[in-house]
């Protein structure tokens, strides 16, 4: 682990030495939970683009090359019940985000051995639980968009076509549900690109998604024209602003292209 950790870390540093440039004009930034340590760091990230000019726009807008000017697409997945405070603090920058949020652990919903157990498989370790389904609803109502990340956080590249295909489906039905408005923007869990394929892609976009979102960062200057393969990049609330701002700058198109992996981590 440590061995790998250092090998990601020698190959991001290289990056950052060879293939640097500018921030791009479009910069698609992912977040999961928003815990207390983490909120002034969450308004000091959006701050620093919505200082240099950004705004915040929907999938859809971001990928639609007939746009102009700086266009950032701040997001979340998984499903958190710090979300609220994330709405809160983009409510007070006038920004707006996506949640993409796996609709299987909805506090009021499900049984708390479940929470614990996506909890457990995706590595959160913090106080809060997930949404309930009025939060959910709330934040839809302050002009957040609700996006799809899969009814249960399943590899959906490991999962025969039929249970990702519900995965996928259950999700949008009881989304839409629950919201009373289409559901159409989708991220798939994990991120990588060895956990989706060009079936489930196509998939996605017969089943009624317009944008689906990767989580291959070091993507950002590709130039974002594929709804379909939106590529977004981690922020890393351990580490400090400039070194966000440096892993938004790094071209690692080539490395992910060879290895399907980021040179970021
Ligand atoms: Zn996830």
């Amino acid at each position: 682990m440590l061995m790998k950790h250092f090998a990601l870390s020698a190959l991001r540093n290289s990056h950052a030495t060879l293939f640097a440039r500018d921030l791009p004009e479009r910069v698609a930034i992912y977040f999961h939970e928003l815990d207390a340590p983490y909120k002034g760091a969450f308004k000091e990230s959006l701050g620093y683009f919505l200082d240099r000019g950004y705004r915040t726009v929907c999938a859809s807008e971001f990928t639609n090359p007939s746009l102009s000017g700086k266009l950032l697409f701040v997001s979340f997945d998984d499903n958190y019940e710090s979300w609220v405070d994330a709405a809160d603090a983009l409510d007070d920058l006038g920004a707006t985000a996506t949640f993409y949020i796996n609709s299987g652990f909805m506090r009021d919903k499900a049984h708390p051995a479940e929470i614990a157990d996506f909890f457990r498989r995706i590595d959160y370790h913090g106080p809060g639980s997930t949404l309930s389904t009025d939060e959910l609803r709330d934040i839809h109502a302050r002009g957040h968009r609700i996006g799809c990340h899969t009814h249960r956080h399943r590899v959906l590249a490991e999962l025969p076509r039929t249970r990702w295909a519900s995965e996928i489906d259950t999700s949008k039905r009881v989304l839409e549900d629950w919201l009373g408005a289409p559901v159409t923007d989708f991220s798939f869990p994990f991120g990588m690109r060895r956990h989706f394929s060009e079936p489930l892609r196509r998939y996605c976009a017969t089943a009624g998604f317009s944008t689906v979102a990767t989580g291959i960062s070091g993507m950002q200057h590709l130039g974002h024209n594929d709804p379909l393969e939106l590529h977004r990049t981690g922020w890393k609330f351990h580490l400090p602003l400039e070194e966000n701002i440096l892993n938004l700058r790094i071209d690692g198109s080539l490395y992910a292209r060879v290895t399907g992996r980021s040179v970021i981590g």
